[in-house]
């Protein structure tokens, strides 16, 4: 039985909510759970007081099958005390931040997808947008040998949809050793973080 967490968490009507985390999630032993991630149904709670949905984030470290490395998620509140030095990350582990990346961290596994050429093609894309605009990537799966990303930001209360060629990605994979070590690209790490969220798109115009 892995060891579990108790939280309460206050909802906006104020009705304090209990909820009970695993500290640490076996994904070879419950696969299940990463289908409720993907579906956006994992630690989703109704608020038994104003029905609300909620979807509080905590700290869990995920096992993989095999022999790879476990993953960090950290709630996405953590983000700035994780770029300030402030929190502690396991080196030998992967990190995501925030429950979009979890997601998307995932559906990469399931397709066997390399991050850092997945995080270039992103870098590729919001070199395009406008620096202010706060858009977001995140990819979501393949399809007739297209990579499909979300964008989230373009227009309010919508999202949009880009198709990368799979080619794109694989000459990506291939030149990875070198581009690691070239700008922009080497700002996209934070050890063990690899992420296009750490690049600055300020002085790109
Ligand atoms: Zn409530």
């Amino acid at each position: 039985m892995d060891h579990v967490n108790e939280h309460n968490i206050t909802c906006y009507c104020e009705q304090e909510v209990k909820v009970t985390v695993p500290e640490i999630i076996n994904l070879e032993n419950s696969p299940e759970k990463a289908d409720e991630i993907i579906q956006g149904e994992f630690l989703k709670l109704i608020c038994p007081n104003c029905g609300k949905e909620l979807k509080p984030e905590f700290e869990i470290v995920f096992h993989f099958a095999g022999s790879g490395p476990s993953l960090l998620f950290l709630p996405e509140i953590k983000r700035e005390a994780f770029y300030k030095g402030q929190k502690e990350v396991p080196r030998d582990h992967n990190l995501v931040i925030g429950y979009p990346e979890l997601r998307e961290f995932l559906l990469m596994n399931r397709s066997s997808l390399d991050r850092f050429s997945i995080e270039a093609i992103k870098l590729h894309l919001l070199q395009k947008a406008p620096s202010e605009s706060g858009i977001v990537i995140y990819f979501e799966k393949i399809e007739n040998e297209k990579l499909i990303f979300e964008v989230i930001g373009l227009r309010k209360d919508e999202v949009g949809i880009v198709q990368v060629p799979l080619k794109t990605y694989h000459k990506l994979v291939q030149d990875k050793d070198q581009l690691v070590q070239e700008e922009p690209y080497n700002a996209m790490f934070r050890s063990p973080y690899i992420s296009v969220k750490l690049v600055s798109f300020e002085e790109a115009s």
